[in-house]
């Protein structure tokens, strides 16, 4: 199925289970109640609640490449409460109670991805095995420590999140140079795009028609064109997250992150005796360029690192940078020296969604309905999103509803190439950095200055 050896699908969508074979393309117009565009999470779990809501509505997805095709069959696998903006940023805007309720919508949301696949008979490897964030310098671990402290007033209490020493770490994760972590339960690893065509198929078992191979090119109260005729539907939900830009008018909502990730070859018994995770955790490191990683059912270990190089979003930037193959066997290198000589079975890239001031937003207004600006923390923000949408679509007013995310505007990015080259800046920037603190373990004046380039 990796046919295209420049734009591979990856290690996640060629073990999904399904041959990936499209389902038929529109042709020809076509009356809906809802009409979804994009069937990554986003749009796949906003078909899911809103059919099991109310099954006599007529759901239409509209996908231009497969089910999953997008950052939902290629990601990390993290099911985690994070958020993309920090909880006090979310708080100096909408308030300390809105924050508090929004993360506890995240906590509840990784047990929910759990039930839905239990029900829906969804084996997407699901464990909930918790998050380690280690520290592998004290510089880091100072970092860590702030981290920690600072989300305490949002509702992350002791029980939701706390320090590990480092004998601690190692009885969990033995990785190499660790002077500590701290852990949340918070968090689930997941097969990801199992989940995306487990999803797929329960909706199309609930009634909702999908429509493979099917570009959208406008969308706009009441329509959704495509290359295969009209959806005419009371309601349009956007779920494009990277590539929201393709849609006529929408070039300047959401950049796209290019960013890759690998995964070995399964490691011997004796490397898992050493290394240990046992219980299905995922694992970060605290660098400016960080590390994210689950071990595999079949004993690989899938990981990605946070070094993006933005794109505008009308492309589908899946291809392979030379130099990323190196990148991650060196960081593999330096957290498991026994992995280093590890073959990396399979090598992928995906993009993700980056709005300008780093919120992530949901919302329905005029009868376009969107969701995304989840940057690299999806693959739970999207089930929320898709909770959400049914409830605003259905009209319920609900919690979810109220959530402080619900409606937020966010500001176009200025004209490109400008807000292309801005971001890139960014992104090499942070890649200086985090050389410079590896090699004196003090915070670098270019790590200061790529905050002060953080989007506004
Ligand atoms: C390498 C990588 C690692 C990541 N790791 C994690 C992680 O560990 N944890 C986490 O929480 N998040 C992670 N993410 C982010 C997460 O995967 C995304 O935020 C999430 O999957 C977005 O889902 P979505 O449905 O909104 O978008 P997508 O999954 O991108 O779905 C959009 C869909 O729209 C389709 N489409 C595009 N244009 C059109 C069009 N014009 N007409 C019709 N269809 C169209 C696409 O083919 C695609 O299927 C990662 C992403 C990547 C790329």
């Amino acid at each position: 199925m990796n046919a295209d050896r420049r734009h591979p699908a990856g290690f996640w969508l060629e073990t999904c289970g399904d041959d990936l074979t499209p389902r038929p393309a529109l042709s020809g117009d076509e009356t809906a109640d809802v009409a979804v565009v994009g069937a990554g999470f986003t749009g796949l779990w906003t078909a899911y609640y809103l059919a099991k809501a109310d099954p006599s509505l007529r759901i239409v997805v509209l996908e231009k490449h497969v089910a999953g095709w997008g950052a939902s069959g290629r990601n990390g696998g993290w099911c985690s409460a994070d958020l993309v903006c920090p909880p006090p940023a979310l708080a100096s805007r909408y308030g300390d109670e809105a924050a508090v309720a929004m993360q506890r919508a995240m906590f509840d949301t990784v047990p929910e991805i759990g039930r839905v696949c239990e029900a829906e008979g969804i084996d997407a490897h699901f464990v909930q095995g918790g998050s380690l964030k280690v520290a592998t310098t004290p510089l880091a671990a100072d970092r860590l420590r702030e981290d920690l402290e600072s989300v305490r007033p949002y509702g992350w209490s002791e029980r939701d999140r706390w320090w590990l020493d480092a004998d601690a770490v190692r009885e969990r994760i033995a990785v190499e140079g660790c002077v500590g972590a701290t852990y949340t339960p918070h968090c689930a690893a997941v097969h990801p795009a199992r989940l995306a065509r487990g999803l797929v198929r329960t909706i199309e078992g609930l009634g909702v028609r999908i429509h493979e191979g099917t570009t959208a090119s406008a969308i706009r109260p009441g329509r959704a064109k495509t290359d295969g005729g009209t959806v005419r539907a009371n309601v349009v939900v956007r779920a494009l997250e990277g590539q929201t830009a393709s849609i006529e008018g929408h070039a300047r909502l959401l950049l796209a992150l290019h960013i890759h990730m690998g995964v070995t070859e399964p490691l011997p018994q004796a490397f898992w005796d050493e290394v240990g995770w046992r219980h299905g955790e995922t694992l970060a490191d605290m660098r400016q360029v960080f590390v994210y990683a689950q071990r595999t059912r079949d004993d690989r270990i899938a990981f990605g690192l946070a070094r993006g190089h933005p794109h505008p979003g009308w492309l589908t930037p899946t291809y392979i940078v030379p130099t990323a193959a190196r990148a991650l066997r060196t960081r593999l290198a330096e957290l498991f020296p026994s992995a280093a000589e590890a073959r990396l079975d399979s090598l992928w890239s995906g993009y993700i969604g980056m709005s300008r001031d780093w919120f992530p937003s949901v919302g329905l207004r005029d009868g376009i309905a969107w969701a995304g600006g989840y940057f690299g923390d999806g693959v739970s923000t999207a089930n929320l999103a898709g909770r959400t949408l049914a409830d605003l679509i259905t009209g319920r007013e609900t919690e979810l509803s109220r959530l402080p995310w619900v409606g937020h505007r966010w500001r176009p990015w200025v004209p490109q190439p400008f807000a292309m080259v801005g971001t890139a800046a960014l992104f090499t920037a942070m890649r200086w950095a985090d050389a410079i603190e590896s090699r004196t373990d003090r915070p670098s004046r270019v790590g200061v200055a790529a905050d002060r380039l953080l989007p506004d």
